[in-house]
Formats: C-alpha cells, structure tokens, sequence
C-alpha cells in the first residue's frame, strides 16, 4: 500500500469542523488509534473518535462544540487532560499530545505536554498509533512513524517502542495485545509475546475492572479460544482465572484417562459463540465445567467421575464473579443457574424422556430453557461422528418434547394456579404454613401430572388433600 492520502476516512462533516477548530485554536491536530485502524481494516465505520491535538485537548473540545449545531455538553476529565463530547451518535475524544514516563508500582504515567511524535510512541501497538492528518497542510495524510499499515496488512500486533518497556510500563497492555489478537485474529509478535510472559507478574497492578473488560471483549469475539488460549499460553491465566486453569491436563490411572477440560472448554466456548452473542452465555459456558477440578475422583470400577461437580461449579462462579468484581447480580445468578443445570438435558436425552422429566425441566429453567439447550447442544465436542450425531438428535427430540409439553401443560412461566390468598379463604387459615404445604403439594401434581395444569382440577386436588390434612372448608 503505497497510498498516503486518506481524505475517504474523514469524508463525515464533524471533521472539517474540527480542523477549523484548531486552525483558530493555533493548534494542529490528527484523528488517531482505533479509528484510523478500523478504517484501513474496513471494519465499519467507527463512532468512537480519537482526536489527538498538539495542545490543549480540553480547549479544542470547548471550541468544537461551540461549531456544532446541538452545543454538545463536554465532559472534561481535568485529571487525564481529555475531553468527550458526543455527537451524531459519535463520541469524540480529545486529548492533548503526550509524552509519558512510568514509575514501576503504578500504571497511571507522568505526563507532559508532547509532539504527534510523542504521543504515538506512547501508543500501546504499531496499528493503533497511525495519525491522519486534520491540518491545512497535509489534510488527510496518514502519519504512520512504525509501519503500521504494514502489520495490520501482515496481521501483526507488536509494540512501536521496546517491547518489555512498553508492557512493563503499562501491564494492562498485555490484556490489549491478547483481546486485539482474538478480535482481528492477528499474530502477536514473538519479542512482544515473550516479553508478555517475561512481564506476566506485572498484572497484578492492573485493577480488576480493567481485566474484565479485556475479558469481556474477548469472550465476546467471534472466536473467543483465541484469547483464552493465548492467556495460557502466556501464563496470564493463573492470574486471571485460576479455575480454568486447573481444569487443564489428563490423568490416567489404571489406563483409564478423562479428558482435558480446559480445552473441551475452549471448544465450548467456541461452539456457544457461533449461536449466541449473549455476553452472559458465553460466561456460563465458560465456567459449566469449573466445579471438575474439585470433585474430581477415580474409582476402581468405574474410573473418573466428577459428581456434584456443577453445584459445586455454581458456588464456584460467585466466588469467581466476586474476586474479579463483577457485579453480584441477576446476571451472576443466572451464570450460578446455567451451571448448575448444566447437565439436566444431558440425563434426559439419555433416557427415555418422559412428560413429567420434561416439565420439572422446563419449572426449574424457566424464561432460561432455550439458552439452557444451547448450552448442552455446545457442550458437545466428541470428534465420533456417529456419537455427535446421536447426541445431538437426542436433543432435537428434547427440545421437540419442550415445545409439546409446553404447549399443552404452560410450565415455563409458572403460576400456581390457586393463589395463597386463596387458599387461606377457603380453608379459612390464618398465614401458616399449611398453606404453603398446600401449594407446594398441587405444584407437584401438576409437575407430576397427576393433575393438569388448570384451575378446576387444582381446586378438587386442593380439596383432598385439604381434607386429608384435617381442614375444613369455611
Ligand atoms: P476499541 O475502541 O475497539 O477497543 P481502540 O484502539 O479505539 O479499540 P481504545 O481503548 O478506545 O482502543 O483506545 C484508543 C487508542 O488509545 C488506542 O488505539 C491506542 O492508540 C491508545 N491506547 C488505549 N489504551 C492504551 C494503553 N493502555 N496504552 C497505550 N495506548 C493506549
Ligand atoms: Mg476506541
């Protein structure tokens, strides 16, 4: 590629404005990192916009926004010296060019003021620090001082300065090269990837937040095994989920072996991702096997087994979610519910499957039923055709036997069909807690289906086993 001028990126008006901006301002200024990237990968047109300025980055945001037509508010973050405005569904950062200095215990650099220079020798990789121009001079000329454009052609994410300086600087950096290489499926280059070995100790200054959303966009990546792989590989993953990480190797006793559950995760995860983009999914397929390492047992007669491993697998995620501080909330909770039922369609495709299995399956996932068969159908990663036929066929015939059961018996969003209060007229109770044995008793009837799910039938049901209590109807 031997183009220089790339007026085609900046072609959107907010550009122009800007560059009149800072011709006023006296300031010159570039369009820089992601976007300039994105664009030469044709990746969609980017909204996140970083505006590199040689000068007061705070001051040619004010002065942008007073050219727009919606007066944008900018939100100026004094400490970091940028500025963000959004416009047109665009969020334009501003920042003045910098030159950086470390201390070793901290990530958070001394700064001063800089040239473009400067500013792009203290970018993290070669393809986030091209520049484009927005000056008069040299409008839209690509500023490329590491060759760039020639590693995003190679896919190739290496350093612009000495490589264990820059992730030693920065460890957090160490998590971008790895996330970067999983979401553009690039090389990292061997100097940068032994130097993020060589530095893998220095994450521990990272703060948890910042892991997890490098995570987060991993496991959000068309092929997240990419980067988990890489964080193996790297030696990262002790650090970062040490769950995973045991779940690595294969033991063999007796010539019996079980297989190596870190990378039947990957494969998992690999397999979930091509059905679903829910973030939360993925986490759980991820994490459906993390309770294997601790219940792990050989038996004489049986070889490896691995009971309880998906209630203990559910304790597991709370401790894992709250260590890595992600939020404690409903999502973490249904991570908790995915694994641990985790194998619930596996023991009914097995058997053959009757209503009543179904139903308690469908009570117990409720609204999740749907994400929970994904789950199972991804888990399947055996390389025997004629089994990975087989397993997956037992759960069609699964997943059919949902939709009739569901259709005719309405389990997924459950409502006992007499309500306490209800009960308490009849029977004329005070709140105690026969009235909950009393419901708690139709519940299983209909799950049983001793009895449908309506309202008739639950009433004489309630009636009986009123009786049988010692009640009296009021
Ligand atoms: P994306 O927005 O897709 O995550 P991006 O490259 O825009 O990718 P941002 O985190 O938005 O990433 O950062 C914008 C730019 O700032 C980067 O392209 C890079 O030049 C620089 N940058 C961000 N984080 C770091 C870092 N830790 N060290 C050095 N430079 C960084
Ligand atoms: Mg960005």
């Amino acid at each position: 590629m031997t183009q220089k001028n790339y007026k085609d990126a900046i072609i959107n008006p907010v550009f122009s404005i800007i560059a009149e901006a800072a011709t006023e301002l006296n300031v010159d200024c570039y369009v820089i990192g992601g976007f300039v990237r994105d664009f030469l990968l044709k990746r969609g047109t980017p909204t996140d916009i970083d505006i590199v300025a040689v000068g007061s980055g705070i001051e040619l945001a004010q002065k942008v926004a007073q050219k727009l037509p919606n007066l944008p508010k900018v939100f100026v973050f004094k400490n970091f010296g940028t500025a963000m405005l959004k416009y047109d569904e665009m969020e334009l950062e501003f920042v003045g060019a910098r030159k950086e200095s470390y201390h070793r215990d901290s990530r958070k650099p001394i700064v001063e003021d800089g040239s473009l220079e400067d500013d792009q020798n203290r970018r993290d990789f070669t393809i986030n620090a091209m520049a484009i121009s927005l000056n008069k001079s040299n409008y839209g000329e690509l500023l490329d001082p590491f060759n760039g454009i020639n590693d995003l052609q190679n896919k190739i994410i290496k350093t612009p300065l000495e490589p264990s300086i820059t992730y030693s600087d920065d460890p957090l950096r160490m998590m971008r090269a790895i996330r970067f290489a999983t979401q553009l499926q690039f090389n990292i280059n061997e100097d940068s990837f032994s130097s993020i070995i060589k530095n893998k100790d220095r994450i521990k200054i990272i703060s948890k937040e910042r892991i997890v959303d490098e995570l987060h966009k991993i496991i959000a990546s068309k092929k997240p095994s990419i980067g988990l792989a890489l964080l193996h590989k790297a030696e990262l993953l002790p650090y970062i989920l040490p769950e995973l990480n045991a779940l690595q190797g294969i033991e063999e006793i007796e010539g019996q072996k079980h297989k190596d559950n870190f990378w039947h995760t990957l494969e998992v995860v690999d397999n979930i991702s091509i059905h679903t983009e829910n973030l939360w999914l993925r986490w759980a397929a991820l994490l459906h096997d993390i309770g294997k390492a601790p219940t792990k047992k050989f038996h004489k007669k049986i070889g490896w087994t691995f009971h309880g491993h998906e209630f203990v697998g559910s304790k597991m995620v709370y401790k894992l979610f709250k260590r890595l501080r992600m939020p404690l909330n409903d999502k973490m909770k249904y991570v908790q519910k995915m694994v641990l039922m985790s194998s619930r369609p596996i023991v009914l495709s097995e058997d053959f499957v009757t209503d009543s299995a179904v139903r308690r399956l469908i009570f117990d996932a409720g609204e999740n039923i749907d994400d929970l068969m994904t789950l199972c159908e991804a888990d399947i990663t055996t390389k025997n055709p004629i089994k990975q036929r087989k397993y997956h066929n037992n759960f069609k015939l699964v997943r059919q036997k949902i939709i009739e059961v569901e259709e005719r018996d309405h389990i997924r969003n459950f409502q006992p069909p007499i309500s306490g209060e209800e009960i308490m007229k009849i029977f004329n109770l005070k709140p105690s807690k026969e009235i909950g044995i009393l419901k708690e008793a139709i519940k299983e009837a209909i799950l049983e289906g001793t009895i449908p799910n309506e309202y008739d039938a639950a009433y004489d049901f309630m009636h009986q086993k009123g009786k049988e209590m010692g009640l009296k109807n009021s």
